[in-house]
């Protein structure tokens, strides 16, 4: 069953995820796969509220699963020492996660480590905090969700998350936890990227890297410039991640399929090209519409534009940031 969004909850979710991010948008169910989701318009009808729970469960050893669904994906560690979980999507299909993260864990989250503030990723954390889960994020995730810091643009939610879904710890660099026989290593991004609250989390000992939405597989990034995104902060944040990650690690993208580190090499390429090839239209004199019409992201557009006009978009965000 399907539900139109009614609650300030799911407002919030919706507001911050329907033109967010790629896969949240059109998915009409969970069961669809990111990558066959269809291509969704830049501005959207609000999509009907999912309320389905993930979809799949891809487990990667040592107790620890990527669960994949019509938003972010979810990073689940299970062990002696409890649940812990990274990230639990919408409001809206909140209580189905609860219900499915329970039956696979034998247990509620213990531990909830939001990557950035988005309601396809945070958007759960009143339920799961309800349920008992404590929730961990960098301050500055925090300080968006309680509307410390104001978030502006076309990513602004129209209505802030009630206080149960705060995180009740916060980080400004990074934190360890040791749970489930793993190390893991929540570490903020080097500069403001997808959000200016970006947060990776690495399982040490596994060789699991969860990246949040500075790395999505295959497709152009979303910059959040109303909560102080920066495309210069994707280059800076994939070169992290290419020095956290080794040739083995299995890496779950904020959005998309498993992937491995020479995928996301190729898009650390594609975001340091692109920025030059727009760079050459700014130096040549160009307009914006001018830019975006020479279509300067061409040779990339067949691997990472699968949304339509996401090339479009993103060739003005970095347009708009080398003219500031
Ligand atoms: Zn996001």
């Amino acid at each position: 069953m399907r539900m139109l969004l009614s609650t300030t909850a799911a407002v919030f979710a919706l507001a911050a995820c329907a033109t967010t991010e790629p896969t949240a948008a059109p998915a009409p169910t969970a069961a669809a796969p990111a990558a066959a989701a269809p291509a969704a318009p830049t501005v959207a009808t609000p999509p009907a509220a999912n309320t389905l729970p993930f979809a799949r469960v891809n487990d990667l050893g040592q107790g620890i699963s990527m669960l994949i669904g019509a938003g972010g994906n979810l990073g689940l560690s299970v062990g002696a020492d409890g649940v812990f979980l990274i990230d639990d999507q919408f409001a809206t299909n909140a209580v189905a996660n609860l219900a499915k993260v329970e039956e696979l864990a034998k247990g509620k989250p213990k531990y909830l480590i939001n990557t950035h503030y988005h309601g396809d990723h945070a958007g759960g954390n009143a339920v799961f905090a309800g349920a008992g889960a404590m929730v961990f994020a960098s301050d500055n995730a925090r300080k968006r969700l309680t509307g410390e810091t104001v978030t502006t643009g076309r990513f602004a939610p129209a209505s802030l998350p009630p206080k149960v879904a705060w995180p009740v710890v916060t980080f400004t660099s990074g934190i360890d936890f040791h749970l489930n026989g793993q190390t893991i290593r929540a570490i903020r991004a080097p500069m403001p990227a997808h959000t200016d609250g970006d947060t990776f989390v690495y399982f040490v000992e596994a060789d699991v890297l969860h990246t949040g939405d500075v790395y999505t597989k295959d497709r152009y990034p979303t910059v959040d410039v109303g909560a102080g995104g920066n495309q210069a902060g994707f280059i800076a944040g994939l070169e992290r991640l290419l020095q956290i990650a080794g040739p083995n690690t299995k890496i779950i993208p904020g959005h998309g399929e498993l992937a491995t580190k020479a995928d996301m090499q190729a898009t650390s390429d594609m975001h340091k090209s692109a920025r030059a090839a727009v760079e050459a239209q700014v130096k040549a004199g160009k307009t914006l519409e001018q830019t975006i019409a020479a279509k300067p992201l061409a040779q990339w557009t067949p691997r990472f534009g699968t949304q339509a006009g996401s090339d479009d978009t993103y060739v003005t965000i970095i347009y708009n940031e080398l003219k500031k």
